[in-house]
């Protein structure tokens, strides 16, 4: 028996990232696992992407590019069975130029729009900019009030930007959940490759070969063939004998 909770309910996911491609980056294997499992994946990614790479922000210039993105946004989040995607244009690491109440009304109204009961996103302590105010947008929108939705927040690592904030700085990532995506490291490795613009050569820590080593070191150190690290951010039990209002089993 995997659990004391022997029933499943279908679980309503919503991830949040910055990017394209952070929702891969951070548990591809894990929405794969729910999509396959029968759980709705709602995705929503805050960010346009590339526009940062230019001293100023010129959507037009890179228009191209752009759309190429999203198709690989889209592409990836068929290849792992999401039931829908939402990409914002908020400007790309350039998040901390918005109001954050701006970025929390959107993240709002998505958890009023899919009432998930499990969110991932980002953690807090990553060096990029925009995964630390969304995490902190996501955390303020999904505040525990009396009738809302969400049960589970987890929060993901993100390779070339976790691991690159010095841990005298802030929090190092330290995952204490961990799911086992043995069957599904292939659908996000096919996934992330939709991302062409966005992976590097090895030994990058963004490129394919080190995101398998990665999934495959995470899951070493817990007994596992391959897996996703998270960190536990808050998790709602109401009832110990059902599966009800908690994640229990993916
Ligand atoms: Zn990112």
């Amino acid at each position: 028996m995997d659990s004391v909770y022997t029933s499943r309910q279908q679980h309503q996911i919503l991830v949040v990232a910055a990017h394209p491609d952070d929702e891969v980056l951070g548990c591809g294997g894990t929405i794969a696992k729910h999509a396959l499992q029968g759980d709705l994946v709602r995705v929503v990614l805050l960010s346009e992407g590339i526009t940062s790479r230019d001293r100023q922000r010129d959507r037009q210039r890179r228009e191209s590019e752009l759309i190429a993105l999203a198709q690989a946004a889209r592409q990836a989040g068929e290849i792992l069975g999401i039931t829908s995607l939402v990409q914002h244009e908020f400007p790309n690491n350039r998040l901390d130029s918005c109001d954050l109440l701006d970025i929390v009304k959107v993240i709002e109204q998505a958890i009023q729009e899919y009432r998930p009961d499990i969110i991932y996103t980002h953690h807090a302590h990553d060096l990029n900019i925009d995964h630390r105010l969304v995490h902190q947008a996501v955390l303020t929108a999904s505040r525990p009030l009396p009738g809302s939705s969400v049960k589970t927040i987890l929060f993901f690592e993100i390779a070339s930007s976790t691991e690159w904030q010095t841990p005298t700085s802030a929090p190092a990532f330290a995952p204490n959940w961990f799911v086992d995506i043995s069957d599904t490291l292939d659908i996000k490795l096919k996934a992330l490759a939709t991302y062409k613009s966005e992976m590097c050569p090895w030994p990058h820590p963004r490129s394919l070969e080190g995101l398998e080593y990665l999934s495959r070191w995470r899951g070493a150190t817990v007994g596992m063939v391959a897996a996703e690290a998270f960190i536990l951010g808050r998790n709602l039990i109401h009832s110990l004998d059902s599966t009800n209002g908690a994640i229990t089993k993916i």
